[in-house]
């Protein structure tokens, strides 16, 4: 019998390669210390080479926390127009294109990003 492994494992796992808290009842003595970063390779791999994980499960590029694709969050598709929320934050198709996959666990995490790259912007317009 396998049961599904879900958002909530693939946590458990980030928590355990990264250093977190352990399942009860698992001693680790040589538990990794990854960074968020570096765990989520490792879940990656797992999810689109050896296909053991769920490839849905994804990290927010902001908060770094994870998220189901299939139940919200945002990829972005470089190839796509900006929409009209996106445009009333400013948000170009230049910028979409240079953000391709992207990806997002909620409107605010996105909205803090396209803020960012909107004030990197402005920098450097300042050189002229
Ligand atoms: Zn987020």
């Amino acid at each position: 019998m396998t049961e599904k492994i879900g958002l909530e494992q693939i946590e458990e796992f980030m928590d355990m390669l990264t250093g977190g808290e352990l399942p009860e009842g698992i001693l680790m003595p040589r538990q990794p210390q990854l960074s968020r970063g570096e765990a989520f390779s490792v879940i990656w791999f797992l999810q689109e080479h050896l296909r053991v994980l769920d490839d849905s499960i994804e990290m927010c590029g902001v908060c770094e926390e994870l998220f189901d694709y299939h139940c919200g969050g945002f990829i972005v598709d470089g190839s796509d127009e900006p929409d009209d929320w996106h445009r009333d934050i400013g948000v170009t198709s230049e910028m979409l294109e240079k953000n391709d996959g992207y990806k997002f666990c909620s409107s605010e995490c996105e909205y803090q990003h396209w803020a960012k790259v909107r004030g990197e912007g402005n920098c450097e317009q300042k050189q002229d």
